[in-house]
Protein backbone atom coordinates (compact mmCIF):
# COMPACT_ATOMS: atom_id res chain seq x y z
CA UNK A 1 0.00 0.00 0.00
CA UNK A 2 1.13 3.37 -0.80
CA UNK A 3 -0.39 6.37 0.51
CA UNK A 4 -0.05 10.29 1.42
CA UNK A 5 -1.13 11.94 5.09
CA UNK A 6 -2.03 15.24 3.94
CA UNK A 7 -2.59 16.58 7.58
CA UNK A 8 -1.03 15.50 10.45
CA UNK A 9 0.12 17.70 13.19
CA UNK A 10 3.38 15.62 13.68
CA UNK A 11 5.36 18.02 16.23
CA UNK A 12 3.12 16.64 18.58
CA UNK A 13 3.78 13.03 17.49
CA UNK A 14 6.85 10.84 18.79
CA UNK A 15 9.26 8.92 17.04
CA UNK A 16 7.34 5.51 16.74
CA UNK A 17 4.58 7.43 14.42
CA UNK A 18 6.96 7.54 12.14
CA UNK A 19 8.40 4.67 12.05
CA UNK A 20 4.82 3.07 11.68
CA UNK A 21 3.50 5.16 9.15
CA UNK A 22 6.76 5.08 6.81
CA UNK A 23 6.15 0.98 7.68
CA UNK A 24 2.37 1.51 6.14
CA UNK A 25 3.58 3.00 3.23
CA UNK A 26 3.30 6.74 3.79
CA UNK A 27 5.03 8.99 0.96
CA UNK A 28 4.66 11.88 2.68
CA UNK A 29 3.00 13.93 5.51
CA UNK A 30 1.87 17.68 5.37
CA UNK A 31 1.68 19.07 8.31
CA UNK A 32 -0.93 22.21 8.87
CA UNK A 33 -0.39 25.01 11.31
CA UNK A 34 -2.23 24.35 14.52
CA UNK A 35 -2.99 25.84 18.19
CA UNK A 36 -0.03 23.50 20.35
CA UNK A 37 -2.61 22.78 22.96
CA UNK A 38 -1.80 25.87 25.06
CA UNK A 39 -2.28 29.51 23.34
CA UNK A 40 1.01 31.05 22.26
CA UNK A 41 2.03 34.78 24.29
CA UNK A 42 3.11 36.49 21.55
CA UNK A 43 4.26 36.66 18.13
CA UNK A 44 7.34 35.45 18.57
CA UNK A 45 6.07 32.15 19.73
CA UNK A 46 4.80 31.69 16.35
CA UNK A 47 7.57 32.49 14.81
CA UNK A 48 9.53 29.87 16.81
CA UNK A 49 6.73 27.35 15.26
CA UNK A 50 7.03 28.63 11.93
CA UNK A 51 11.01 27.89 12.70
CA UNK A 52 10.15 24.46 13.92
CA UNK A 53 7.52 23.45 10.68
CA UNK A 54 9.95 24.63 7.84
CA UNK A 55 13.06 23.53 9.79
CA UNK A 56 13.44 20.98 12.84
CA UNK A 57 10.60 18.41 11.85
CA UNK A 58 11.34 18.46 8.25
CA UNK A 59 14.44 17.40 9.49
CA UNK A 60 12.98 14.87 11.90
CA UNK A 61 10.95 13.38 9.53
CA UNK A 62 13.76 13.09 6.78
CA UNK A 63 15.68 10.50 9.54
CA UNK A 64 12.73 8.19 8.97
CA UNK A 65 12.42 8.57 5.21
CA UNK A 66 10.06 10.44 5.40
CA UNK A 67 9.18 14.14 2.89
CA UNK A 68 7.56 16.81 4.87
CA UNK A 69 5.38 19.71 3.88
CA UNK A 70 3.64 22.35 5.75
CA UNK A 71 0.98 25.43 5.55
CA UNK A 72 1.71 28.38 7.96
CA UNK A 73 -1.03 30.77 9.57
CA UNK A 74 -2.74 31.86 12.92
CA UNK A 75 -5.20 28.66 13.56
CA UNK A 76 -8.38 29.90 14.45
CA UNK A 77 -8.38 28.94 18.11
CA UNK A 78 -5.92 31.45 18.43
CA UNK A 79 -7.56 33.73 16.13
CA UNK A 80 -9.69 36.11 19.09
CA UNK A 81 -6.93 38.23 19.60
CA UNK A 82 -7.19 40.33 16.27
CA UNK A 83 -3.97 42.49 16.70
CA UNK A 84 -1.82 38.87 17.72
CA UNK A 85 -3.28 38.02 14.26
CA UNK A 86 -2.34 41.06 12.45
CA UNK A 87 0.97 40.08 13.70
CA UNK A 88 1.45 36.75 12.92
CA UNK A 89 0.01 37.50 9.06
CA UNK A 90 2.49 40.00 8.61
CA UNK A 91 5.29 37.70 9.59
CA UNK A 92 4.34 34.64 7.35
CA UNK A 93 5.72 36.04 4.14
CA UNK A 94 9.52 35.80 5.40
CA UNK A 95 8.51 31.70 5.82
CA UNK A 96 6.72 31.46 2.32
CA UNK A 97 9.92 31.00 0.28
CA UNK A 98 10.84 28.11 2.02
CA UNK A 99 10.82 25.00 0.31
CA UNK A 100 8.33 22.54 2.17
CA UNK A 101 5.59 25.71 2.42
CA UNK A 102 2.78 24.57 0.15
CA UNK A 103 0.55 27.45 1.66
CA UNK A 104 -2.04 28.97 4.27
CA UNK A 105 -3.76 26.60 6.77
CA UNK A 106 -5.36 25.33 8.42
CA UNK A 107 -7.69 28.68 8.66
CA UNK A 108 -10.95 28.62 9.27
CA UNK A 109 -13.61 29.34 12.16
CA UNK A 110 -13.77 27.58 15.73
CA UNK A 111 -16.76 29.26 17.37
CA UNK A 112 -17.84 31.27 14.12
CA UNK A 113 -17.59 34.48 15.99
CA UNK A 114 -16.67 37.91 14.82
CA UNK A 115 -12.78 38.35 15.30
CA UNK A 116 -12.13 34.79 13.71
CA UNK A 117 -14.11 35.84 10.70
CA UNK A 118 -12.05 39.21 10.55
CA UNK A 119 -8.91 36.69 10.90
CA UNK A 120 -9.94 34.29 8.20
CA UNK A 121 -10.38 37.65 5.90
CA UNK A 122 -6.73 38.60 6.70
CA UNK A 123 -5.38 35.06 5.39
CA UNK A 124 -7.65 34.92 2.73
CA UNK A 125 -5.88 38.08 1.45
CA UNK A 126 -2.92 37.06 2.50
CA UNK A 127 -2.88 33.82 0.00
CA UNK A 128 -4.65 35.96 -2.85
CA UNK A 129 -1.79 38.07 -2.50
CA UNK A 130 0.91 36.33 -2.58
CA UNK A 131 -0.65 33.12 -4.74
CA UNK A 132 -1.03 30.80 -2.42
CA UNK A 133 -2.86 27.92 -1.69
CA UNK A 134 -5.54 27.23 0.82
CA UNK A 135 -6.32 24.54 3.81
CA UNK A 136 -9.03 25.41 5.96
CA UNK A 137 -10.58 23.96 9.20
CA UNK A 138 -13.97 23.99 9.78
CA UNK A 139 -15.57 23.80 13.05
CA UNK A 140 -16.07 20.85 15.54
CA UNK A 141 -17.18 22.69 19.05
CA UNK A 142 -19.99 25.05 17.43
CA UNK A 143 -22.43 24.70 14.18
CA UNK A 144 -20.37 23.20 11.59
CA UNK A 145 -23.00 24.19 8.87
CA UNK A 146 -22.74 27.45 10.08
CA UNK A 147 -19.46 27.45 9.77
CA UNK A 148 -18.68 25.81 6.28
CA UNK A 149 -21.30 28.48 4.70
CA UNK A 150 -19.58 31.30 6.26
CA UNK A 151 -16.03 30.18 5.57
CA UNK A 152 -17.43 29.26 1.69
CA UNK A 153 -18.71 33.09 1.59
CA UNK A 154 -15.27 34.25 2.87
CA UNK A 155 -13.69 32.61 -0.02
CA UNK A 156 -15.76 32.65 -2.91
CA UNK A 157 -16.07 36.69 -2.15
CA UNK A 158 -12.50 36.97 -2.77
CA UNK A 159 -12.70 36.64 -6.58
CA UNK A 160 -8.70 36.32 -6.90
CA UNK A 161 -8.97 33.02 -5.23
CA UNK A 162 -9.56 29.28 -7.40
CA UNK A 163 -11.70 27.40 -5.99
CA UNK A 164 -9.47 23.93 -6.95
CA UNK A 165 -6.93 25.11 -5.00
CA UNK A 166 -8.45 25.04 -1.87
CA UNK A 167 -9.17 22.31 0.24
CA UNK A 168 -12.12 22.40 3.25
CA UNK A 169 -10.94 20.27 5.82
CA UNK A 170 -12.94 18.17 8.58
CA UNK A 171 -16.13 17.80 6.29
CA UNK A 172 -18.73 15.52 7.32
CA UNK A 173 -22.47 14.25 6.15
CA UNK A 174 -24.43 17.64 6.49
CA UNK A 175 -21.44 19.47 4.75
CA UNK A 176 -20.05 17.68 2.09
CA UNK A 177 -21.75 18.64 -0.46
CA UNK A 178 -21.96 21.98 -0.10
CA UNK A 179 -18.06 21.73 0.07
CA UNK A 180 -18.08 19.90 -3.73
CA UNK A 181 -20.87 22.10 -5.38
CA UNK A 182 -18.86 25.32 -4.56
CA UNK A 183 -16.34 23.67 -6.53
CA UNK A 184 -13.25 22.95 -3.71
CA UNK A 185 -12.00 20.08 -2.67
CA UNK A 186 -12.91 18.08 1.03
CA UNK A 187 -11.05 16.58 3.48
CA UNK A 188 -12.44 14.24 5.72
CA UNK A 189 -10.98 13.56 9.19
CA UNK A 190 -11.04 10.10 10.64
CA UNK A 191 -10.97 10.44 14.20
CA UNK A 192 -11.72 8.19 16.94
CA UNK A 193 -14.16 10.24 18.79
CA UNK A 194 -15.24 13.21 16.77
CA UNK A 195 -15.41 14.51 13.49
CA UNK A 196 -15.46 10.87 11.07
CA UNK A 197 -14.92 7.10 11.52
CA UNK A 198 -13.74 5.58 9.01
CA UNK A 199 -17.05 3.73 8.24
CA UNK A 200 -18.84 7.19 7.89
CA UNK A 201 -15.82 8.30 5.57
CA UNK A 202 -16.27 4.96 3.22
CA UNK A 203 -20.41 5.34 3.60
CA UNK A 204 -19.50 9.46 2.30
CA UNK A 205 -17.18 8.11 -0.49
CA UNK A 206 -19.48 5.54 -1.89
CA UNK A 207 -22.41 8.08 -1.83
CA UNK A 208 -20.71 11.10 -3.37
CA UNK A 209 -18.08 9.49 -5.05
CA UNK A 210 -14.26 10.25 -4.78
CA UNK A 211 -13.85 13.20 -7.01
CA UNK A 212 -12.02 16.26 -4.96
CA UNK A 213 -11.90 14.16 -2.03
CA UNK A 214 -9.02 12.76 0.88
CA UNK A 215 -8.43 11.12 3.48
CA UNK A 216 -6.37 12.27 6.61
CA UNK A 217 -6.12 11.36 9.62
CA UNK A 218 -4.92 15.10 11.57
CA UNK A 219 -3.21 13.43 14.58
CA UNK A 220 -2.34 15.77 17.45
CA UNK A 221 -1.83 16.05 20.50
CA UNK A 222 -5.09 14.68 21.49
CA UNK A 223 -6.65 11.47 21.39
CA UNK A 224 -6.09 10.56 17.27
CA UNK A 225 -4.18 7.59 15.15
CA UNK A 226 -1.74 8.26 12.96
CA UNK A 227 -2.46 5.05 11.07
CA UNK A 228 -6.11 6.00 10.47
CA UNK A 229 -5.44 6.72 6.71
CA UNK A 230 -4.14 2.91 5.84
CA UNK A 231 -6.63 1.53 8.75
CA UNK A 232 -9.72 3.17 5.99
CA UNK A 233 -7.98 1.64 3.32
CA UNK A 234 -8.18 -2.05 4.67
CA UNK A 235 -11.92 -1.50 5.41
CA UNK A 236 -12.77 0.32 2.02
CA UNK A 237 -10.79 -3.19 0.91
CA UNK A 238 -12.95 -5.41 3.34
CA UNK A 239 -15.92 -3.42 1.65
CA UNK A 240 -15.17 -4.82 -1.98
CA UNK A 241 -13.11 -1.60 -2.90
CA UNK A 242 -10.90 -2.61 -5.35
CA UNK A 243 -6.90 -1.64 -5.34
CA UNK A 244 -6.66 1.40 -8.04
CA UNK A 245 -9.91 3.21 -6.42
CA UNK A 246 -8.39 3.00 -3.30
CA UNK A 247 -5.07 3.94 -4.09
CA UNK A 248 -7.20 7.08 -5.78
CA UNK A 249 -8.22 8.19 -2.47
CA UNK A 250 -5.71 7.61 -0.53
CA UNK A 251 -2.51 8.56 -2.91
CA UNK A 252 -3.40 9.90 -6.61
CA UNK A 253 -6.10 12.43 -5.16
CA UNK A 254 -4.10 13.95 -2.39
CA UNK A 255 -0.93 13.99 -4.84
CA UNK A 256 -3.19 15.57 -7.19
CA UNK A 257 -4.55 18.34 -5.40
CA UNK A 258 -0.86 19.27 -3.56
CA UNK A 259 0.91 18.72 -7.00
CA UNK A 260 -0.56 21.95 -7.56
CA UNK A 261 1.92 23.39 -5.65
CA UNK A 262 5.26 23.33 -7.70
CA UNK A 263 7.34 23.03 -4.63
CA UNK A 264 5.30 19.36 -3.65
CA UNK A 265 7.72 16.68 -5.09
CA UNK A 266 7.65 13.51 -3.88
CA UNK A 267 11.21 11.14 -4.30
CA UNK A 268 11.27 8.83 -7.29
CA UNK A 269 10.38 5.61 -5.96
ZN1 LIG B 1 -5.49 20.03 11.99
Amino acid sequence: MRYIEPHGHMVSRVTDDYIDMVTAGCACVCEPAFWAGYDRSSVNGFYDYFCQLTDYEPKRAAKFGLPHFCWLCINPKESEDVKLAEEVVALIPKFLDRPNVLGIGEIGLNKNSRNEMKVLEMHVDLAARHNQMILVHTPHLEDKLKGTRLIIEVIKRDKRIQPERVIIDHVEEHTIKLVLDAGFWAGMTLYPESKCSPARAIDMLENYGSERLWLNSACDWGVSIPLNVPYTALEMKRRGWNAEDIDKVVYQNPLKFLSQCKKFKLPKA
